[in-house]
């Protein structure tokens, strides 16, 4: 069996190079890792979609389709991140956080939300499917209620969640206690390493 997980950066960033220079007819040796897909590359709305389904279909890994203040607000609830089109400091904090490839003078209080997509690179894609990857193979070593190690990978359309949301990744039930493990969610992982 193939170790999905094994992906190398270089494999990983050789794909996006195809898959961009495919939408753009560029080839691959003129996309680098660092290229802004916006400024650069000229990338409109509708080829991030295309990437991202040919990303999810290549690596069998859930892409979120919002964007990253969206992804943010949802994960820590009502938080000022963005105050008349700006980001707050709070939000600068945050979004330093889900762009760690992105110089981090480029983000700051009182940048406008509408430059925010020009942070966007090709190695932004490159860490989107590592942290995709973390999240489909993510796997519990032990119940975290009893202990016990009999774990059971879950059918995700046979269970129910909490405020019905369908997890991105795996769900695992104790054989023991009947406890349900959620996969922590795309930005929960980018969220843990913050506060390490
Ligand atoms: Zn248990």
């Amino acid at each position: 069996m193939v170790d999905k997980n094994s992906f190398s950066d270089k494999e990983i960033l050789d794909s996006l190079k195809e898959i961009i220079g495919s939408i753009l007819m560029l080839e691959p040796d003129e996309i680098a890792a660092n290229s802004s897909l916006v400024d650069n590359l000229g990338l409109e709305s509708i080829d991030f979609l295309d990437i991202v389904f040919q990303l999810e279909e290549k690596y069998d890994i859930a892409v979120p389709r919002r964007n990253p203040i969206q992804r943010i607000e949802a994960s820590l609830g009502e938080e000022e991140l963005i105050q008349g089109g700006k980001l707050t400091r709070k939000g600068a904090k945050l979004l330093k956080i889900v762009f760690p490839e992105v110089e981090p003078s480029r983000i700051y209080e009182g940048m406008q939300e509408s430059e925010i997509p020009s942070l966007l690179t090709v190695q932004t894609y490159v860490n989107v499917v590592k942290r995709g990857l973390e999240v489909a193979h993510w796997q519990p070593e032990q119940c975290d209620k009893c202990g016990a190690e009999n774990l059971v990978l879950g059918d995700k359309d046979k269970l129910e969640f909490p405020n019905d949301v369908m997890p991105f990744g795996p769900v695992f039930l104790c054989k023991a206690c009947d406890n349900m493990m959620i996969a922590p969610s795309f930005d929960d992982l980018i969220y843990e390493k913050a506060s390490e």
